[in-house]
This record gives C-alpha cells, structure tokens and sequence, in this order.
C-alpha cells in the first residue's frame, strides 16, 4: 500500500466508496463525480501508479481487471454497451495515482474524447 494514496486508502477501507464488485485482486467503486449515469472505477488491490509502470510481471493482474470490466458492466445492466478507460500521466488526464480502468454507461458516448 502507498500510504499517501486515495484509492489504496479505499481498498484498505479507510475512506469510504460504493463497492459494486470485489475479488482476491480487484475492487470496484462508484466515481464520487460521475461523468455518465453509471460510472464506476476498477483498481488493483496492489498499488501500480499508472498503465505507464506496468511492466510483464503485472500481464496477470491486467488480464484480471480486463476480465471484470464486462462482467462488471452486466451487474451494472450495461446491456446496450459501455465505455472503459485508462487515463495516463498529465496529458492523459490522470488525476489520482493510482491505476484504474474507468466503466461508463448509461448513455451513448462521444467520439473523439475531449
Ligand atoms: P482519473 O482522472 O485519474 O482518470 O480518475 C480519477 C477519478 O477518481 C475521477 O473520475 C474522480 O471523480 C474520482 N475520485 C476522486 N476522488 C474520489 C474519491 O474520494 N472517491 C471516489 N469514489 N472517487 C474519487
Ligand atoms: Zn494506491
């Protein structure tokens, strides 16, 4: 756990998040400031600061929350489709470093994103 991160501090249940899913490796919670009807955020347990640090040792842990997100989105009713994200570093938008793979639905999405 890195001590001085907000979403470490959520999977050590020391600040409080809307759990949707949770496994041996992978929580899931909803984005306090949603951006669509549904909007939920996937995270390793294990800290990883971004896409940017994964290296080949982390291959499983990806496949892992790869696996969730639809499983994820069909608990959520996502029937009609849905949007992930991974937001990396300052131009990628990254806010909270911590990796995350956004879930969003509820709405038709925009292509470009902004
Ligand atoms: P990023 O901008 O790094 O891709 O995404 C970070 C996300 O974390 C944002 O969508 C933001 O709304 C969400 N967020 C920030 N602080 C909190 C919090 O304390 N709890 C929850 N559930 N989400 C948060
Ligand atoms: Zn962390």
């Amino acid at each position: 756990m890195a001590s001085d991160c907000l979403f470490c501090k959520i999977v050590a249940g020391e600040i409080p998040a809307k759990k949707v899913y949770e496994d041996a490796n992978l929580l899931a919670f909803h984005d306090i400031d949603p951006k669509a009807p549904t909007h939920v955020l996937l995270v390793p347990r294990r800290h990883i600061n971004s896409l940017a640090a994964i290296c080949s040792e982390d291959a499983g842990t990806m496949a892992e929350l790869l696996c969730a997100a639809p499983t994820i989105a069909a608990q959520l009713g996502l029937t009609n489709g849905f949007r992930t994200v991974i937001n990396t570093g300052p131009d990628g938008g990254q806010t909270v470093g911590h990796l995350h793979l956004h879930i969003l639905g509820g709405r038709s999405m925009h292509w470009p994103p902004g």
